[in-house]
């Protein structure tokens, strides 16, 4: 069945009968059949976080690549992120789409289970959004809320010269993953390696493990690592009027991204300096927490890496022979491919 059959109370009501949009949930005063939700207000020394992020079909992503389910889960995965950087925890998503009326809404239910299961697995909530119909390319556009203490609250602007510069996770997967499909083509590449692909597509967003560093009391300053590392870092730094060097050698590269980089014919290093859509976490910490903070995290099961340090000024990375060089590629969303 088309969307065009049924329509956008038809569809409606097929998202609520899937059970993927509750009319009821501790805090939500009143959801899904009003003409907006009702939210109670967090209570005395909580802030509430509010971020919202788009993907667009051929420009993020191409449909007959990515499955709805991963395009839900990746749509939602980047928001709860932004939520994880600011040291939260995700409580409430919106969603709304724009599709062609002759998709086929099977494929827009398993778009919401994406959505939907990427939310509670993180222990947030569908509240509503909206779906229209669209000429030309989809699109879905998350609006995602979350809660934080005053006192864990992250933010870019804190850090200062001399913390040091951690990472979750590994760096460069989700582009490993995104040069195989374009180049092998969606089965080869998923022979090639699995693992990037997954990467690609259903990045894990790092909240216990903000949750854990910001409980500790030394992150200076954190952000999630959505355009990679060489156009994140400089984000960071000017938020806090700082330089960096980060160290080549240091930055964490998966065996997964070694063999793929080899397939490739390009270094897993510049693949994990440049990055994107790895989701990780880049943090200043106060350097005589590092011990706390790195424990803390290795306790979620996810690994942390020291990867350089904040500098008065400047940015570049140290390669192996003690050479300094700025940091290359990044994404830069207006100029459509990684500069
Ligand atoms: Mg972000």
């Amino acid at each position: 069945m088309k969307l065009s059959e049924i329509g956008e109370e038809g569809l409606i009501s097929r998202i609520v009968q899937k059970r993927h949009l509750p009319s009821s949930a501790p805090g939500l005063v009143a959801g899904i059949g009003g003409d907006a939700a009702v939210i109670s207000p967090e209570s005395a020394g909580m802030l509430t976080l509010v971020t919202t992020d788009m993907l667009t079909e051929r420009t993020d992503y191409l449909p007959h690549q990515i499955t709805p389910y991963q395009l839900g889960w990746k749509s939602a995965a980047a928001n709860i992120s932004d939520i994880a950087a600011m040291g939260g925890l995700p409580t409430w998503t919106f969603a709304s789409i724009g599709f062609r009326p002759e998709t086929d809404v099977e494929y827009i239910d398993e778009l919401y289970r994406g959505i939907v299961e990427c939310g509670n697995r993180f222990g947030s909530i569908l509240a509503g959004g909206d779906t229209n119909s669209v000429l030309g390319d989809a699109v879905i556009s998350i609006t995602q809320l979350g809660r934080v203490e005053q006192n864990n609250l992250a933010r870019r602007s804190g850090a200062r010269p001399g913390d040091r510069i951690l990472v979750t996770g590994c760096l460069g997967d989700s582009l490993g993953g995104l040069y195989l499909l374009l180049r092998l083509g969606l089965a080869e590449a998923l022979s090639a390696s699995k693992n990037l692909i997954e990467a690609h597509f259903l990045p894990m967003p790092r909240i216990p493990e903000a949750r854990a560093a910001v409980g500790t009391g030394f992150i200076r300053a954190m952000m999630d690592l959505s355009d990679g590392l060489a156009a994140d870092l400089p984000k960071l730094c000017r938020a806090s009027g700082v330089g960096a060097v980060v160290y080549a050698e240091r930055l964490p590269i998966s065996n997964h991204l070694c063999t793929g980089a080899e397939r490739l014919g390009i270094s897993a290093a510049e693949l994990a300096e440049g990055g994107g859509e790895d989701y990780e976490l880049l943090m200043a910490v106060a350097p005589e927490g590092v011990p706390s903070v790195t424990q803390a995290i290795e306790e979620t099961g996810t690994r942390v890496t020291d990867i350089g340090e904040i500098l008065p000024g400047g940015i570049a990375i140290e390669l192996a022979g003690g050479e300094r060089r700025p940091l290359k590629g990044g994404w830069e969303h207006f100029a459509g491919e990684q500069s």
